[in-house]
């Protein structure tokens, strides 16, 4: 076992789902995986801290001509001493001194060998669908800004279209999914002290619903091209998530994969649904790519 030295090179962000590469370090899990680290990958590993979008399935070939299944893909990083895997990790990505990289998990007693040349190849199916819920849930959750850019009272942080930012401040979780998204929103005392109206958001759920589906419908239509925005090739760098909607450029900060056009999404729509629990309503938004290219 050795400690990687540097950040993993990642092809994802520009699309790619094929990737040669080198072994860096294999270690055994208590769980029974092997961890198999990489100095370049096409696979896309779930996020330590916001763990949205799930890994990629991908297979991973060895030199020696053997094939397996990677099972999961998560965030590891070392200080150098140690090596912590996805939510054991105890900071945040990007931080001095320590080194971030994709740890691919194959089945116990996967034969590779550190130095060893490998090859991966990601499902480009998957991928595509989980590219295209990625798109859809960043554009449902501005639309959904957008619509209840009316219930503030005071003034919030506007998000990259400049309306006050509901998802910022009311997300409890989001997960992106095959050619879709569920986030869910807590309308607690909090948000109610940043000056947010719950009564416009419920009163009426269907109209809201309604207007946020009219806004994507408006969007999509533009068939606009979708840019992932790189400020280097490192697992590490700081991506963006930029397209051209009717009003201006929007860009969410975003290490996850998109469609390269909205046209991929075949339109985009929405459901809400609430409900109440521990104090709190509860709004889910289950967001579904209406007729998804491929
Ligand atoms: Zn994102």
């Amino acid at each position: 076992m050795t400690l990687p030295t540097e950040h993993t090179t990642v092809t994802y962000p520009s699309g790619a789902v094929e990737s040669a590469g080198s072994v860096q370090d294999v270690r055994d899990l208590p769980g029974g995986a092997r961890a198999v680290l990489l100095d370049v990958t096409a696979v896309h590993p779930v996020d330590a801290g916001w763990p949205d979008q799930g890994a990629d399935r991908a297979m991973l070939e060895t030199a020696a001509g053997r094939t397996y299944e990677v099972q999961d893909a998560v965030v590891a990083a070392s200080d150098g001493t140690s090596l912590y895997l996805g939510a054991d990790i105890p900071v945040k990505k990007g931080t001095e001194g320590w080194v971030f990289a994709v740890a691919h998990l194959l089945p116990a007693g996967a034969e590779v060998q550190e130095g060893e040349a490998v090859r991966i190849k990601v499902d480009p199916a998957y991928r595509a669908a989980l590219s295209a819920g990625h798109t859809a849930c960043h554009l449902a959750s501005l639309a959904l800004n957008r619509q209840l850019a009316g219930a503030w009272k005071k003034e919030v942080l506007p998000d990259a279209a400049g309306n006050p930012n509901f998802d910022a401040l009311a997300i409890e979780t989001s997960t992106i999914k095959e050619h879709g998204s569920t986030d869910v929103y807590r309308l607690g005392k909090s948000l109610r002290r940043k000056g947010f109206r719950p009564e416009v958001l419920l009163e009426d759920l269907p109209a809201v619903e309604a207007g946020i589906n009219a806004i994507l419908a408006e969007w999509t239509a533009a068939g606009a091209d979708v840019r992932i925005e790189c400020e280097g090739e490192r697992l590490t760098d700081l991506r963006r998530w930029s397209v051209d909607l009717p009003e201006g450029t929007v860009s969410i900060p975003c290490g996850g994969t998109h469609a390269a056009s909205l046209l991929e999404t075949g339109g985009i729509q929405v459901t809400l649904t609430a409900s109440e629990g521990d104090g709190a309503v509860t709004v889910v938004m289950d967001t579904i790519c209406v007729s998804p290219a491929g």
